[in-house]
């Protein structure tokens, strides 16, 4: 497929990175969504599809779309908030004489383009942060949970949460004891998204367009009549947080890519894929590689790519400053070049933009060890 008129040529072994368009959907899923964009048909008929699709995937009790999965925190927020009740709805985000606390361990305050705080303070909720941003204990959590104005517990399951990690099921169980229902923000962690529901939480919110590789919409699954809940917003605050047509025709085939995706083989030849690049990027001069494992429990590894050495922290910035530069224009993990780490995620990329990566590291090292000679 040929790039879109004037803009530059991406390789994105960055990740599922919003700036850089997300994450590659199948032939299949762009199908649908150019086959919605050119029809009439009935939006209800359309959701009821994709809440199926959805059900049959996850084995939730219930699910719908949302816009994106912001979206689907302001909502799911707002739908502890308000339950059904259709005057609770309209007032928002006015919560006058509602619960509207939301406990969110500090840790979990995360920012994915703006802080996770907005988009709960967008439903009218106020936030409470117990513990710090180095870890959140079973107590700090339990006192936090005591007040009498809580909505409900928000927990992040994401590469993005700092802190000793917090034991979900216990942090469940906790909130449950005194009667507290609990959000699981998971965006980027669909293929944790069993393991996700069985912590009890009564919603799981996780993004359509990353590595499930939709279009961009926000899916919630968890119990019935809070997911219920969360569709009622449609008639308030989340008019504007409606899903697309073309959105949910695509999540209808991306859920159903999923659930033929023999998941064990998926992995295997991931590992394989990153196995392939280390031997090669360790055969450049100034670079050793490995294969890192997700840290959250994702199926695959990355590349991580080491500079030695004095200086190994602004080679490593250079490096991915020049690859960046460069045409087309390869963006990487660089959140530990202060180490001298570079991240290479190879999912969404094809075997001969791989190649392209590994001869520009190549040149650019040789360039690189010429120059400081000279
Ligand atoms: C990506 C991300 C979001 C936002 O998802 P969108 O679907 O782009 O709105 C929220 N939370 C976390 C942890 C994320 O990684």
């Amino acid at each position: 497929m040929s790039p879109l008129p004037k803009l530059t040529r991406v390789i994105n072994a960055r990740g599922a990175f919003t700036p850089l368009g997300v994450s590659r959907s199948s032939p299949a899923v762009a199908r649908a969504v150019a086959r919605a964009l050119r029809e009439h048909l009935i939006i209800s008929e359309l959701e009821a599809e994709a809440e199926s699709a959805l059900v049959r995937l996850s084995g939730a009790e219930a699910a719908t779309v949302v816009h994106c999965t912001a979206a689907a925190i302001t909502l799911g927020i707002a739908a502890t908030i308000t339950g059904l009740s259709p005057e609770r709805i309209a007032a928002l985000p006015d919560t006058t004489g509602m619960k509207r606390q939301v406990v969110l361990p500090a840790g979990h305050a995360v920012d994915y383009g703006h802080s996770i705080v907005q988009a709960i303070r967008l439903a009218g909720a106020s936030v409470v942060l117990p513990g710090a941003e180095s870890g959140c204990d079973e107590a700090q959590l339990s006192a936090a949970l005591e007040g009498p104005d809580v909505a409900c517990l928000l927990l992040v399951s994401s590469r993005l949460a700092r802190g000793r990690p917090l034991d979900m099921r216990a942090a469940v169980r906790a909130a449950h004891a005194r009667g507290v229902p609990v959000v699981i923000d998971g965006a980027a962690q669909d293929f944790r998204l069993a393991e996700l529901l069985a912590t009890g939480a009564d919603l799981v919110l996780v993004s359509a367009q990353k590595y499930l590789a939709g279009p961009t919409a926000g899916l919630v699954f968890g119990r019935r009549e809070l997911v219920r809940a969360v569709g009622a917003q449609q008639h308030g605050v989340g008019r504007a947080m409606k899903p697309t047509k073309e959105a949910l025709a695509g999540v209808i085939v991306a859920a159903a890519e999923r659930g033929s995706l023999a998941v064990e083989e998926w992995r295997a030849e991931q590992v394989r894929r990153v196995e392939r690049f280390v031997a090669r990027v360790s055969g450049i001069q100034g670079l050793t590689a490995a294969s890192v494992p997700d840290e959250t429990g994702l199926p695959f590894p990355r590349g991580v790519v080491k500079l030695s050495g004095d200086g190994s922290a602004a080679r490593a910035a250079w490096l991915a400053e020049q690859l960046r530069g460069g045409r087309p224009s390869i963006w990487v993990m660089d959140q530990q070049a202060s180490l001298g780490r570079l991240g290479f995620e190879l999912v969404p990329l094809r075997d001969d933009e791989i190649t392209t990566i590994v001869q520009r590291l190549s040149q650019l090292m040789a360039n690189h060890t010429t120059s400081s000679l000279a």
